[in-house]
């Protein structure tokens, strides 16, 4: 989430309701277990790597379970244009004429630069728009602005987007200042709270106003007195018309209605073979919410599907997370449908049922403990299909509702994904990454044995205590730190979960074969926030994204504290940099110890102290290790983000029935890309 300075937020404090759910990123590359060959990556081009995802289980799935799944993946497919337009206002435009290149092209594709071309699609793809998904810089491509205009010349007739009356010259005019001009929406997202965040971002979430413009247009409706406030503005666009600022909500006869009529027409069809009568319920008053656009739905949905606890298939569908606003308010669409992994949501179970304890025992000041733990409802899950914007890039664990009130009064639903966690690993089987960052051939056989078992544990323990544990002070709401909400609540989670992954209780309750495992995981950790989360970044940038920025405040305020007992070390082996633990009982107790006033801060609201903490650890950037790291990545030839291809249902259909429902993990990366923009284009381009 990236709530900034607002004065809006300050003033609504703990009542407007914002996001402080979670989702978890990819894991870097660690070594694990073999397992059966299976073609995990199937595209690598600049900084990503395209996997596929199986779907252990689907198989056993009785045809009416396969058929809901299939309703609800259509739907999850349906609001793809919705993410892109939501990114940049001419993403969809852009799109259309890259897709339509891709397809009808009838020049030389052997041109090296056409390589350049089809690397800079494939960014678009992955990005849902030209700005990339992590740090927000608009790409730039690496062929110029003339071959582009060859191109589009070279695809007349092959369904460019032209408007009506517009020329393909006009149109190569329109794009061109639009991708090679540098000035022009450089950023997605702008974090520099000494600019106007809204008109210096690029996202289309406003248009025509000033951050100050849409703060006071929102302090001027929501009421303060409301225990239980809608989340204003999740689901809208604000806009000026005829010098009056407005919301553009979106419903099905209004914003993104073309999609959502698609989405609602699935929905519809899976409510009718849903699995239960709450779960209909849950998909009707979803399909409500889309008619009318009615954010009071939506909380009666959300408190509908976190009852919803006895359904195998679960599903997002909607406008969820915030992350893309920079005043927090407006949430991108997305979707993931999944079904419940019965064997690995034990381990969940174990650890949701153990919540009191693990409150109790907290090295947090008893005043910001929760008296009584409730509605932590945890399990372990196997993506289906991924939408909006889980697609490419997908989190690893979700943690829903957003809305605050009815996350204290109706509970959560916590999820890890499983077999998306498990695709990385495989991945990564022979990844170079461990063997070079790693420090000694005993660390690295460690966390081979342990490392993906202590990672999904540091997951569950993130997601179904972490954020779920604490209480705020009366008067106290996730605006109070404003932009340092994100991170500072980032690593409050994590911080949970690396001080309890080193108890004994975990052996305890089994859910650790030893403490060696949790070694693993702080070798993990540790090495990660000091050195190769860099990897991600540019030279000379600083860390910016919220849940970086966590783990980098984390790693830094530990190894500073602990420097006067050498509790980790800064070791130098042949001319490479490593960070090691000398002593894993005092680092716990570091992380205890931060643990306790980062709670402190979120109880309290203390602004400046999270202030402090996050610029201090977790935004600047050791320049000469940086560059090392770097280097040292650069020889590996890796990607370090990385996405997925969806798998492909077909329906078995008999006497106009569907009997069962094939699926199919062979598409490739530009023929889903294709195919998704030809099947599933239903907005209009601007
Ligand atoms: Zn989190």
């Amino acid at each position: 989430m990236n709530v900034k300075s607002s004065l809006l937020l300050a003033l609504c404090i703990g009542l407007l309701a914002l996001a402080v759910g979670c989702k978890k990123k990819e894991p870097e590359p660690q070594p694990a277990a073999a397992a059966p060959e299976f073609q995990w990556q199937i595209d690598q081009f600049a900084d990503l790597r395209i996997l596929r995802y199986q779907v252990p289980g689907f198989e056993t799935l009785t045809p009416a379970q396969k058929e809901l799944v299939y309703y609800l993946s259509e739907a999850a497919l349906c609001g793809r244009d919705i993410f892109f337009d939501q990114n940049y206002k001419h993403n969809l435009k852009i799109r259309h004429t890259l897709d339509a290149i891709v397809a009808g092209y009838k020049g030389d594709r052997n041109d090296p630069r056409w390589g350049e071309f089809m690397t800079y699609v494939k960014q678009v793809w992955f990005a849902d728009g030209i700005h990339h998904h992590y740090s927000t810089d608009k790409f730039v491509p690496g062929f110029d602005a003339d071959y582009f205009a060859a191109l589009v010349k070279g695809t007349e007739g092959a369904g460019l987007p032209l408007a009506e009356g517009q020329s393909t010259d006009d149109l190569i005019a329109f794009l061109r200042p639009l991708l090679f001009d540098p000035a022009v929406a450089p950023k997605k997202l702008s974090q520099d709270s000494t600019k106007d965040l809204v008109t210096n971002s690029a996202v289309n979430f406003y248009e025509g106003v000033t951050q100050a413009e849409v703060e006071a247009y929102y302090k001027g409706i929501v009421d303060v007195k409301d225990e239980t406030p809608i989340s204003y503005g999740l689901n809208t666009r604000v806009v000026k018309k005829n010098g009056k600022i407005v919301e553009e909500v979106a419903k099905i006869d209004g914003l993104y209605g073309p999609a959502i009529a698609k989405i609602v027409d699935w929905l519809e069809k899976a409510a009718g073979v849903a699995e239960n009568d709450q779960q209909k319920k849950v998909i009707e008053t979803l399909i409500a919410y889309y008619r009318t656009g009615d954010l009071k739905k939506f909380d009666e949905y959300n408190i509908l599907w976190v009852g919803d606890l006895a359904s195998l298939i679960d599903f997002v569908n909607g406008f969820i997370e915030v992350y893309d606003d920079p005043l927090g308010l407006k949430a991108s669409w997305e979707s993931v449908v999944n079904f419940k992994d019965l064997a690995a949501t034990k381990r969940a179970d174990i650890i949701s049922a153990n919540a009191q304890w693990f409150e109790d025992n907290s090295p947090v000041d008893p005043r910001f403990k929760k008296k009584d733990v409730k509605g932590v409802s945890a399990k372990v899950i196997t993506a289906a299909m991924l939408g909006g914007a889980c697609y490419p890039s997908t989190p690893i664990g979700i943690n829903l509702p957003n809305a605050n009130w009815i996350r204290k009064d109706y509970g959560s639903k916590s999820v890890t994904i499983e077999n998306i966690t498990y695709a990385y690993d495989q991945s990564s089987l022979k990844s170079p990454f461990g063997p070079e960052f790693t420090y000694s051939k005993e660390l690295l056989e460690r966390a081979k044995a342990y490392g993906p078992l202590a990672g999904n544990i540091h997951t569950d323990l993130h997601e179904v205590l972490g954020h779920g544990s604490g209480q705020l002070n009366p008067g106290v709401g996730p605006e109070s730190l404003k932009n340092y909400h994100s991170p500072i609540e980032e690593s409050r989670a994590d911080l949970f979960a690396l001080y309890y992954i080193m108890d004994d209780k975990m052996v305890e309750l089994g859910l650790l074969p030893s403490i060696d495992a949790a070694k693993a995981e702080y070798d993990l950790q540790v090495r990660n926030g000091l050195m190769t989360q860099l990897t991600r970044i540019q030279l000379g940038k600083t860390v910016e994204q919220a849940h970086m920025r966590g783990r980098a405040m984390v790693s830094h305020w530990v190894y500073e504290k602990g420097k006067p007992e050498n509790v980790i070390e800064r070791v130098m082996k042949d001319g490479k940099t490593f960070f090691v633990i000398n002593d894993y009982a005092k680092l716990r107790q570091l992380y205890g110890k931060l643990l306790a006033e980062v709670q402190r801060i979120t109880s309290e609201g203390d602004y400046e102290a999270a202030r402090g903490l996050i610029e201090t650890y977790g935004v600047q950037v050791d320049q000469d290790l940086h560059k090392e790291v770097l280097d040292r990545y650069a020889k590996l030839h890796l990607a370090p983000y990385s996405g997925f291809v969806n798998p492909v249902y077909t329906p078995v259909v008999e006497n106009g029935r569907i009997v069962d429902v094939k699926i199919s993990l062979e598409e490739g990366y530009v023929e889903q890309m294709l195919r998704y923009g030809r099947d599933y284009s239903f907005l209009p381009v601007r």
